[in-house]
């Protein structure tokens, strides 16, 4: 573990792109910034002790007042569509990209967000408040728990300044880090430029998918078949992701193709939500008022964001048809990764034929009755034990004991003991996710200047499958106020 920052090994290998790609900078730290948390978790990662994360240079560097030793400080630009229309160029309009530091957990780059105005912040301020600050913070490690692939975070600075918002709300700066920021949005941008997009192409595949250049029955894959099977890939990542979201009720809420990783992660948290009561077409972004990227639509909303990067791999080369058909498998991709996933928090073994409809009658359950996601699969393995636990989730217990009823015949012919099962589904569901409300909580004492509930928050969502003593009122229903919490793009 390296005691000071610039005994990290930090390389720039997005900053040795063309400097079409970027625009050298530096960002604008806000007033009086404060470190208010520190992940060392992900400190772990990049191979930080304790000790490099209480000295002034770390603070200096995640406030966006010097720069990361070795690192060159530049804002990227993306292009993208928003709520399915293009958009045109877009860009990091508040985030920094510090540099790539090798660390024991491997490679990431750390992003500033929040870090000020760029040339691409178009109207806006360049600034994040401390609500969406908090927010990002908390989910990015809330998926890693859940073993969901995601950016992450490093550190949190707070600062007085105010930033304006619906309302006069205080600036924040997250570090976040990400073996890549690369977003659909980066190919969409170069795509009507045919010497960019190769660069770029290029660039991803080389670091992150070089097995798309392997060989293959002894001869090298043409430039051509190289295109393809990045696309396929990238389709196979996106797939599972999804299935992934759907299987943790997961809302992302903001599905636009500039906040699409390139490398099938989690990215951009803004107005997210993990579900409470249970709705198929729950919207968690008050500002899709076409509910365009409800619960329900997030699987074909991905699938439509393919084809945007489909098409915009175009100019390398391959034709149309031969892109479509790299996105074609999508749905079966979905649904291979979605019925696993069912199927081990169901506790069914194997995914049979005939389980189609137990488990649509089991979402129309918990969709007619508004039943707590989490709780719902959670209390599902321990039914055995505590029925009443589970069938006081639904307001009308008799409709929960026809769909038990044909669930207890389903798991007969599973080979497994009991308590295996049990085992295997507390494994598969999670006792604790992120509720909005645990989130509020978390910002209002960070207002105070109070860390203690974002730590809280951590420790236990580092491991979400494991009841943890102490932490009761973590797994409980949300209150009557959370209904209240209302999450937009403003942040
Ligand atoms: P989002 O939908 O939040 O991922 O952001 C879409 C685009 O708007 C990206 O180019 C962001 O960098 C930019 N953006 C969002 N909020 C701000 C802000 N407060 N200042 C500058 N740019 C912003
Ligand atoms: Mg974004």
């Amino acid at each position: 573990m390296l005691d000071r920052l610039d005994e990290l090994t930090v390389c720039n290998s997005f900053a040795c792109l063309p400097d079409s790609f970027y625009t050298r900078l530096a960002p604008r730290p806000p007033g009086d910034p404060r470190l208010l948390h520190v992940n060392r978790d992900v400190a772990a990662l990049l191979g930080l002790s304790p000790a490099a994360l209480d000295t002034p240079e770390f603070l200096d560097v995640c406030a966006g007042r010097a720069p990361l030793p070795g690192g060159q400080t530049i804002a990227t630009v993306y292009s993208g569509h928003q709520f399915g229309v293009w958009a045109g160029q877009l860009g990091d309009g508040r985030a920094h990209l510090l540099g790539e530091v090798q660390g024991p957990g491997g490679s990431f780059e750390l992003q500033l967000k929040g870090s000020g105005r760029t040339p691409y912040s178009r109207m806006g301020d360049g600034k994040a408040v401390l609500r969406s600050s908090v927010r990002e913070y908390l989910a990015g490690e809330a998926m890693a728990g859940l073993g969901i692939p995601t950016t992450r975070a490093l550190a949190l600075v707070v600062s007085d300044d105010p930033v304006y918002r619906e309302t006069v709300e205080t600036a924040a700066v997250v570090t976040r880090v990400s073996p890549s920021f690369v977003r659909f949005g980066h190919f969409e941008h170069w795509a009507h430029s045919h010497t960019e997009e190769k660069i770029l192409f290029d660039y991803v595949v080389d670091h992150f998918y070089p097995e798309c250049r392997e060989a293959q029955g002894g001869e090298p894959a043409t430039d051509e078949a190289v295109v393809l099977r990045f696309l396929r890939t990238v389709v196979r990542r996106t797939a599972q992701l999804m299935a992934q979201w759907q299987l943790a009720g997961f809302c992302h809420g903001v599905m636009n193709t500039d906040n699409m990783s390139i490398l099938g992660l989690t990215i951009d948290y803004g107005p997210y939500g993990f579900m409470d009561a249970f709705q198929a077409n729950h919207i968690c972004n008050h500002t899709d008022t076409g509910g365009r990227y409800a619960w329900n639509a997030q699987p074909a909303a991905a699938n439509w964001n393919l084809y945007r990067l489909g098409s915009a791999l175009m100019v390398l080369g391959p034709d149309g048809e031969s892109l479509e058909a790299q996105i074609e498998p999508y749905e079966a991709d979905f649904l291979a990764a979605y019925h696993a996933g069912i199927t081990a928090k169901l506790g069914l073994g194997a995914w049979r034929e005939g389980d189609e409809a137990l488990v649509n009658d089991w979402w129309g359950l918990l969709h007619s009755q508004a039943a707590d996601f989490t709780l719902s699969f959670r209390r599902l393995g321990g039914v055995a034990e505590s029925p009443d636990a589970f069938l006081d989730l639904f307001s009308d217990p008799v409709a929960a004991q026809a769909w038990l009823d044909q669930y207890q015949t389903r798991i007969q012919g599973d080979t497994r003991s009991p308590a295996q099962r049990r085992h295997d589904m507390d494994r598969a569901n999670p006792l604790y996710v992120l509720r909005n409300h645990l989130a509020q909580q978390a910002i209002e004492a960070a207002g105070r200047g109070d860390a203690g509930e974002i730590q809280r928050l951590l420790d236990v969502l580092r491991d979400p499958y494991t009841e943890q003593p102490g932490y009761e009122a973590y797994a409980a229903l949300p209150p009557a106020w959370s209904q209240e919490i209302s999450v937009s793009c403003s942040s």
